[in-house]
């Protein structure tokens, strides 16, 4: 049975970024051309594509996702989608992730305070719950892949 990994789809060629555009990788898309390839995209189902931008923004202490312009909290609605996802894909072998997303980054997502000021380089929300939900399975970062 060959291996699975679940793979942020912009990387794959989906066109399903903010701005309605992909960030096809052919070297992953060739790296893992033997596994089962599980495309995962959290923002696209729930917002459509294109849609206004979001961003990960640190409130007391707390890390949510809200919409650039018009301000609204989005984080439960991308915590259904991503845990729904989850139930749906239990078992994977390898997670690879778009950089600097407020989803899909890991370790490279600036996190802002309330004035979007950057505070450090962190997690996505979903690079947080998968983090704890897959926690034997490696996950990396499209930077750190080869
Ligand atoms: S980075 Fe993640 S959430 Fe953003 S478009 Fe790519 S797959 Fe979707």
């Amino acid at each position: 049975m060959c291996k699975k990994v679940i793979i942020s789809a912009c990387l794959l060629g989906h066109l399903c970024r903010y701005d309605g555009k992909t960030k096809k990788t052919t070297e992953i898309v060739e790296a893992f051309k033997d596994f089962e390839i599980i495309p995962f995209c959290p923002e696209a189902p729930i917002f459509g594509t294109p849609r206004e931008r979001i961003s990960v923004i640190n409130i007391d202490g707390k890390n949510r996702i809200i919409t650039d312009e018009t301000n609204k909290d989005v984080t439960k609605l991308l915590e259904d989608e991503i845990y729904s996802f989850i139930k749906k894909y239990p078992n994977t072998d390898l997670i690879v992730l778009k950089a600097r997303s407020p989803s899909c980054g890991f370790k490279t997502t600036p996190i802002l305070n309330e004035n979007r000021e950057k505070l450090y380089d962190g997690d996505g929300i979903a690079a947080e719950i998968f983090i704890k939900k897959y926690p034997d399975i490696e996950i990396k970062s499209e930077l750190n892949l080869f």
